[in-house]
């Protein structure tokens, strides 16, 4: 058995910068990958635009990943606005209430995921295990496809929301399915998006347009399976202007310029993040609905929590997975995520819901939150900051 300090399973965007937050800790820390490394090294576009939170801009600089992302592929949203239906009345908000003069970037997934690929592969301190799946997990110890095994003081799982290691590890998981499917792209337009990201709550879907770099947007559909099996199969030209009619024309003609691609929308919340000597970060502790934009933002700072909490007990002469130490980051790692996982469920369900109580109560809200400045700044600061230290 091959032993190393800490073992991480997954390469994805959260496995990849939890490895570069425990670098140069004087630790051995192997990364096991299912991918081979080519393409870890270039991964596909998958269709996801992320949307950063200026905490996870800060972790991704001090990282050293941000350099890797040219300026040319990211969006800035200097405004957001959410509408109710189809009507002109927006929920607005904008970069006065924020400490930086955007609310946030805006970056296709495979350059994040390439950027967290360049910052590990060259370190010392990391072995990159590729094309290797991990088929058992248990204390301490994990066994690969071709049947070599790696012991470690604490194993980390970071293999994705449907995370078979969770299981394996007899940790249970909160799982809503929403029922929905998520179809994603980018299309080009002739008006300008002013860097204008709108969130519009239609009665049968939910459409978000984010501004990408120039005159491109993101496009975010939420539709029932049946409408989204329908939406993938329309030829390019109808899908294209399907959505410029529902944006109201705003932005001209608009074209698709990439393929669609379409993600089925189950939320999870793991019941424990984790066990003596184990822990689960990104996705595998808390896998958000895309509509609030947080998934990625709460792994980058989950793993921010984590880290820290491991070279706290570094200092103190503790072990990594010593479960008191572990526990520091749950409850660091818990105080932030429950309330953005229950609130964004909530808001997906009163926007989705066709009821006319819910459909009157989405106008009062959006009023609301347009005439109470208080709760306005506490909406900007959940757009614009998660937590990362514990
Ligand atoms: C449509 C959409 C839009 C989104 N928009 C945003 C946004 O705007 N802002 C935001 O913050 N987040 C957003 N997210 C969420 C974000 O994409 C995820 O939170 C993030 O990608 C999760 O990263 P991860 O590393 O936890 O998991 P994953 O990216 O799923 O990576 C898991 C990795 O583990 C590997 N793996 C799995 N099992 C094994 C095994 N047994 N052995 C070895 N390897 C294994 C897989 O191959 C994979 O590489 C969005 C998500 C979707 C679907």
């Amino acid at each position: 058995m091959e032993a190393f300090d800490i073992v991480i399973i997954g390469a994805g965007p959260a496995g990849l910068g939890f490895a570069r937050q425990m670098s140069g800790a004087g630790l051995r820390i192997a990364l096991v990958e299912q991918l081979e490394e080519n393409i870890l090294a270039e991964p596909p576009e998958d269709g996801r635009d992320i949307a950063l939170t200026h905490t996870s801009e800060q972790i991704m600089e001090d990282l050293g990943m941000w350099q890797h992302i040219p300026e040319e592929a990211m969006g800035v949203i200097r405004e957001a606005k959410v509408v109710n239906g189809r009507s002109d009345y927006a929920l607005h908000f904008d970069s006065i209430q924020s400490e930086k003069p955007y609310l946030g970037r805006i970056v296709p997934n495979h350059l994040i995921r390439k950027a967290a690929y360049l910052q590990v592969k060259d370190l010392a301190d990391i072995t990159l295990i590729t094309g290797a799946l991990v088929v058992e997990a248990t204390t301490g110890r994990v066994v690969l496809e071709d049947g070599r095994e790696l012991g470690a003081s604490l194993v980390v799982a970071a293999d994705s929301r449907f995370s078979g290691i969770r299981r394996k590890m007899g940790i249970s998981a909160e799982m809503l399915d929403f029922g929905r499917v998520v179809i994603v792209c980018e299309m080009s337009h002739v008006l300008p998006h002013n860097d204008v990201a709108t969130e519009c709550f239609h009665y049968d879907q939910t459409l978000a347009i984010l501004p990408m770099h120039g005159e491109v947007s993101s496009v975010v559909v939420t539709l029932s399976s049946e409408k989204a099996d329908a939406a993938m199969a329309m030829p390019a030209q109808a899908f294209a202007a399907d959505i410029q009619e529902r944006f109201g024309g705003k932005l001209g003609k608009m074209e698709l310029i990439t393929d669609r691609v379409a993600y089925p929308l189950v939320g999870v919340f793991a019941r424990q993040f984790v066990a003596p000597r184990f822990a689960l970060v990104g996705d595998a502790a808390v896998g958000m609905h895309p509509v609030t934009a947080h998934g990625y933002n709460l792994g980058l700072s989950g793993a921010a929590l984590l880290s820290e909490a491991l070279r706290a007990a570094l200092a103190e002469g503790q072990g990594i997975g010593d479960i008191a130490v572990l526990r520091r980051y749950e409850r660091a790692h818990r105080k932030v995520a429950r309330p953005l996982y229950l609130g964004t469920n909530a808001l997906v369900k009163l926007y989705t819901d066709t009821r006319l109580p819910a459909k009157i109560l989405r106008g009062v809200a959006l009023r609301l939150g347009n005439a109470l400045p208080p709760i306005k700044q506490r909406i900007v600061q959940q757009l614009t900051q998660i937590s990362a230290r514990g």
